[in-house]
């Protein structure tokens, strides 16, 4: 069986090629840790969805912080997958928005005014 990454948008499959020509790497949900496995189940965000023992996550989804540092890339016993495409209506809204410019000239502090003036004149 051919497995394919269950996140949501993700088309990735095992075996696919990354970029720098490695081999994408896919994790299994974790069911022998049934702690680790709620929080990937959370993560994934799919509604009235569970994974079966073959689903995985493709390494798309997982920050680099979550690989042990070695020569070979490990999950860390803890790591839950963080990256994810999600419906807009899954999205958490964003806390900053962009304010209008309502300077479009850059502002000056008055101490330096003075000088920049001068400096246009000549
Ligand atoms: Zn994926």
């Amino acid at each position: 069986m051919v497995i394919s990454c269950c996140a949501y948008e993700c088309t990735n499959r095992w075996g696919k090629l990354k970029e720098d020509g490695t081999k994408l790497k896919f994790h299994l949900f974790p069911f022998r840790k049934p702690d680790l496995l709620k929080k990937w189940i959370v993560a994934v965000k799919r509604e009235s969805w569970k994974p079966s023992k073959s689903r995985a996550l493709c390494g798309d989804h997982f920050a680099e912080t979550a690989y042990k540092t070695s020569t070979r890339r490990y999950l860390k016993d803890d790591a839950v997958p963080s990256i994810f495409s999600l419906p807009s209506h899954l999205q958490k809204p964003k806390r900053e928005r962009a304010l209008p410019i309502r300077h479009p000239l850059p502002v000056v502090p008055k101490k330096f005014k003075s000088k920049i003036l001068q400096v246009d004149v000549n």
